[in-house]
């Protein structure tokens, strides 16, 4: 064995625990309800992405166990024999639902990012990619070689600047890309100014709605149609393991766009398509989420008030509009201290910290669930601000 990687490699470990970003994998049961168990314990569950409940729900479950009748895998990539009715018909229902020409799936939303971005985008172009934008997105972006223009979170001044320099350039196809709810922050992105940024210098705007699908839009769609702006938006993508509360993603926009991706997309070509199970799963979630709008509002509405109660208590949540809503610490250790005491107090949110967050930002992350109740939430804030009297945070 080479021992100068495995010397290096101890270094390196032990540089992450010395810094306060030490990270375990951490059991849990029943992560899919509202109260979750870890290491016996059960636990308020404020650190989830399903934030309908739906990972949980009895139709989804049902309609995977009936589709594991055509079998456990797809056997292939989509290109080969690993396209079937089931897949076709749920990708016209997709453009349907996100009123696009044309949808792909793709296994999740990471390769998603990273193989749309990587594809469209070529040497000579310019990408415009808001600083906090998801990590799938930067490696997209990376992976494409593109002239890559991060412009400061919302700061459509900035992004202007950018785009006039980038036009000196002679860069010809520009394409601006962001997050619709922003995962980490839980604001959500100035699309109305986007579209006129992207109509006035001619780019293109591609818009990833993970944590907005099924969250916002009259049947779930996004922000984009929340906002009656989605026939503007060039590219829609957006994931099903969140509020959708199962796994897999989609691309949806002109049908040209989709078919140049299934010519040319490395991450939806060299890859298996996803099995049957995902596939019914998700066929069953999207008709619930169109349906859902009872809980949407109940998601919204208990957020709304849960941000409200802590910003009364002195706490900073940053722009936070949705159902995201951090708690801002700044330091790594005092982050990790917080959420330890809050798992004592019978609360997992869990703490969030660089590379994830900007250096200095570390914070926790509460997520709702419609299916939270109004007690559960009330307790938490006075836990919540317990802790934070304890540590110095308010
Ligand atoms: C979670 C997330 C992804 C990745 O989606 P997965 O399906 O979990 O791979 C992409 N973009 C954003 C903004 C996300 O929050």
């Amino acid at each position: 064995m080479s021992s100068n990687w495995h010397q290096s490699i101890q270094q390196e470990l032990q540089q992450f625990s010395s810094m306060g970003l030490k990270r375990e994998l951490n059991e849990m049961e029943q992560a899919v309800k509202p109260v979750l168990i870890q290491n016996g314990k059960r636990l308020f569950n404020l650190s989830s992405n399903n934030y309908l409940g739906l990972a949980g729900h009895p139709l989804i479950i049902q309609a995977e166990q009936e589709a594991a009748e055509r079998g456990a895998g797809a056997t292939a990539s989509r290109l080969i024999i690993g396209h079937d009715s089931a897949t076709n018909m749920l990708e016209e229902q997709i453009a349907k639902w996100k009123e696009t020409e044309s949808a792909l799936l793709f296994p999740n939303g990471y390769m998603a990012n990273l193989g749309v971005l990587s594809t469209l985008l070529h040497r000579h172009d310019g990408v415009f990619s808001d600083r906090l934008n998801h990590a799938s997105i930067v490696d997209g972006i990376r992976l494409s070689g593109a002239a890559h223009f991060r412009y400061q979170h919302n700061e459509m001044d900035h992004l202007e600047a950018l785009l006039k320099r980038a036009e000196i350039k002679g860069i010809k196809r520009k394409l601006i890309v962001t997050d619709s709810v922003f995962s980490m922050d839980g604001d959500v992105a100035p699309l109305q100014d986007l579209i006129f940024l992207k109509t006035k210098y001619d780019a293109a705007l591609m818009v990833d709605e993970a944590h907005a699908g099924g969250v916002f839009g009259s049947q779930g769609q996004g922000l984009a149609h929340h906002l009656g702006l989605h026939q503007q938006v060039d590219l829609h993508m957006g994931t099903f393991s969140k509020a959708f509360g199962v796994y897999g993603a989609y691309v949806a926009g002109r049908k040209e766009w989709i078919q140049y991706l299934i010519h040319a997309c490395r991450s939806f070509i060299y890859t298996t398509a996803l099995p049957p199970v995902v596939i019914g799963g998700i066929s069953k979630a999207l008709q619930l989420v169109r349906m859902s709008d009872d809980l949407r509002q109940s998601l919204l509405q208990k957020s709304e008030t849960f941000r409200t109660q802590l910003q009364k208590k002195g706490f900073d949540t940053a722009p936070s509009a949705t159902q995201i809503i951090p708690v801002l610490i700044g330091d790594e250790f005092k982050a990790l201290a917080f959420s330890q005491k809050l798992i004592e107090k019978g609360i997992l949110s869990v703490a969030i910290r660089p590379p994830t967050v900007p250096v200095g930002t570390a914070r926790l992350r509460f997520s709702l669930m419609a299916n939270h109740e109004m007690k559960d939430l009330e307790h938490s804030i006075s836990a919540i601000t317990d802790v934070g009297k304890e540590l110095g945070v308010v």
